[in-house]
């Protein structure tokens, strides 16, 4: 049986998701037992007419990013997301909350005329295409990644969390970041790294994006128990460009 062919691709992000596979080090030989790599910028010059699953790195910001996506979707029988870049527009989309010229004057000062700053609002992939499946994460859980290539290598559906990180960061036992007068973004992001953020002394910054029904009463519940407003928790929203609707409700 041939194995499946896929191909990575990317558009504005710093690449930090693609840094994750390579840190699989050896255990990259095992994935390339189920997978065959036909187009991967970063790591070969070869290129390839068709792909059976293409992974896409990035947000599309810069003028062509939707056709080409648009062109990448269409020669890819699957296609994921991958990173918060791809899934949610990621830091990128902090941009969209101002004025473009004023931001690339801020960023770039005199040199914010280059014609290769052109952009435009960010979108997440799925804003523009349709997705398959989506890799969370900034950066993405590289054994995350390996399992869910597996899966699909083996024809598998691979389960992606879908339950808030507060259940992750209780079955550690944490102090909870708001007795510390912090507020975190556990209570609406979705689960899978291990409450990483919460375990290590920081609050959730939200990077795997909102859970699908984000309980939006519990977290009204936990900002009014540490006397935070919905206001402060939409403020911690936009850095990872989560979509503001489910706590719009809340305000
Ligand atoms: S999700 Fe984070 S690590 Fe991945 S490409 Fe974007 S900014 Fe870099
Ligand atoms: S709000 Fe944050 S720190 Fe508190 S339990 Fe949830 S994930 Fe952990
Ligand atoms: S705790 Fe939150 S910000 Fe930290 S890795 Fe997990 S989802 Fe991302």
């Amino acid at each position: 049986m041939s194995k499946p062919k896929v191909a990575f691709f990317d558009f504005a992000c710093c690449e930090g998701c693609q840094l994750q596979v390579y840190n699989l080090e050896e255990d990259i030989l095992n994935l390339l037992e189920l997978v065959e790599p036909v187009e991967w910028r970063e790591a070969m010059s070869d290129k390839a007419e068709k792909y059976d699953i293409a992974f896409i790195e990035g947000s599309i910001t810069r003028p062509g990013d939707e056709e080409s996506l648009k062109d990448i979707r269409e020669r890819s029988t699957m296609l994921i997301a991958l990173g918060a870049c791809a899934t949610i527009g990621g830091v990128n989309k902090l941009k969209n909350n101002f004025d473009l010229a004023e931001v690339k004057q801020c960023v770039y000062s005199e040199s914010a005329g280059m014609g290769h700053l052109e952009t435009s609002a960010t979108k997440s992939v799925g804003e523009v295409v349709k997705v398959d499946y989506h890799i969370h994460g900034c950066p993405i859980d590289k054994q995350e990644f390996a399992y869910i290539v597996r899966c699909l290598a083996l024809g598998k559906t691979p389960v992606i969390p879908n339950h808030p990180v507060c259940v992750e960061c209780k079955m550690k036992e944490n102090i909870c970041r708001f007795e510390y007068g912090e507020i975190c973004l556990g209570p609406v992001t979705r689960a899978g790294c291990g409450a990483k953020c919460p375990s290590n002394g920081m609050w959730c910054f939200g990077c795997r994006g909102y859970v699908d029904n984000p309980n939006v009463n519990a977290a009204r519940e936990v900002m009014d128990q540490y006397g935070k407003t919905i206001a402060d928790l939409q403020g911690k929203l936009k850095l990872f460009g989560s979509k503001q609707e489910a706590t719009d409700e809340m305000a």
